[in-house]
C-alpha cells in the first residue's frame, strides 16, 4: 500500500445518538482505525463535526437551540468533551492528536493559510493526527444560516484537503454512499459506486436534507466532493459506523462512493 495523505471527515450523526450523549463504540472505532492507518505510515488528519451535539449532551438540553449565543456556549462545552474523549481514545492506540479550530479568516487571507500550512505541515512532521473543526464558539458564520462560509463541515473538510494537498478525502457518513434516489425512503434504490463527474443529475440524487443535530446531509458531501474533486483529490464518501470501511478506502479499496479526480 502506498503511502497517502488522507483527510477524513466525520459528522455529528457518527459521534453521538440520535437522541443524545457521544457514541462511544462508533468513537472509538474510528480513533483504533484512524491510528492503525496512521501506523501504517499515512499522514492522517480528521475533520470532526460533533461539538453542538456533545454540548447539547453534557448540558442535557432537550433539542440543538436555535439561538446564536447558546449555541456558541454549548459548542464551547461540547469541543471540550469531544477532544477530551478523542484524546482519550487516540490515546490507548498509542497516537498523539492535536486541536486546530479554524475561523473563516484562517484560510481565507494569503498569511492566514500560509501560516495554517504550516502548522498542519509540522504536527504531520511530528506524526500528530490533527482534529479540526471551525470554532464555533467565535464564528458565527457556520451556526448562522444566513451567512455561510464554511457553511459545514463537509465544506470545511474539502478546504482543508485542498489546503495541505491530500491525496483523498474520506467523508464518513450515515450513509452509505450516495444512491440514485433516498434510501430512507425507498429500499429499491441503488449505491452509485462511481462517479466521474458531477452534475446535476448527480446534485439532484444527492438531495437536501440533513439530520436533527448535524447541518449536513449527502447534498453538502457533494458539494464538498466538487471542490476537492476539482483540486485533484480522490473523495470517497462512506458509512462512518463500520470502522472496516475507513481501512478499505485508505487502502484504495472500493467502499461506498468514490468521486473521481479531476486530473
Ligand atoms: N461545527 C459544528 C459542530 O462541531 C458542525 C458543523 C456540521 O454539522 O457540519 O458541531
Amino acid at each position: 500500500m502506498s503511502k497517502k495523505r488522507i483527510v477524513f471527515k466525520v459528522g455529528t450523526s457518527t459521534l453521538c445518538h440520535a437522541g443524545k450523549g457521544l457514541n462511544f463504540r462508533n468513537i472509538e472505532g474510528l480513533a483504533r482505525a484512524l491510528a492503525d492507518v496512521k501506523n501504517a505510515g499515512n499522514e492522517v488528519v480528521l475533520v470532526s463535526s460533533g461539538a453542538i451535539g456533545a454540548g447539547v449532551g453534557r448540558l442535557n438540553l432537550p433539542e440543538r437551540p436555535r439561538e446564536l449565543r447558546l449555541t456558541q456556549a454549548v459548542a464551547a462545552v461540547g469541543q471540550c468533551e469531544l477532544l477530551h474523549i478523542f484524546d482519550k481514545f487516540f490515546g490507548e492506540y498509542g497516537a498523539t492528536v492535536g486541536q486546530i479550530l479554524l475561523t473563516k479568516d484562517d484560510v481565507e487571507r494569503p498569511a492566514g493559510r500560509q501560516n495554517l500550512l504550516g502548522t498542519f505541515e509540522t504536527l504531520l512532521s511530528l506524526g500528530v493526527i490533527p482534529i479540526v473543526n471551525e470554532n464555533d464558539s467565535v464564528a458565527f458564520e457556520e451556526i448562522e444560516s444566513e451567512h455561510h462560509v464554511f457553511g459545514d463541515n463537509d465544506t470545511l473538510s474539502a478546504i482543508v484537503a485542498t489546503l495541505i494537498g491530500a491525496d483523498m478525502l474520506v467523508i464518513l457518513s450515515d450513509s452509505d454512499g450516495l444512491f440514485d434516489g433516498d434510501p430512507r425512503r425507498d429500499a429499491s434504490v441503488k449505491l452509485i459506486p462511481i462517479v466521474e463527474e458531477i452534475d446535476a443529475r448527480i446534485e439532484a440524487m444527492a438531495g437536501g436534507a440533513g439530520s436533527a443535530l448535524g447541518t449536513g446531509g449527502m447534498a453538502t458531501k457533494v458539494a464538498a466532493a466538487r471542490i476537492a474533486v476539482a483540486a485533484g483529490i480522490d473523495v470517497i464518501v462512506t458509512h462512518g459506523a463500520d470502522p472496516r470501511n475507513i481501512y478499505a478506502a485508505a487502502a484504495g479499496e472500493k467502499v461506498g462512493t468514490l468521486f473521481r479526480r479531476r486530473l
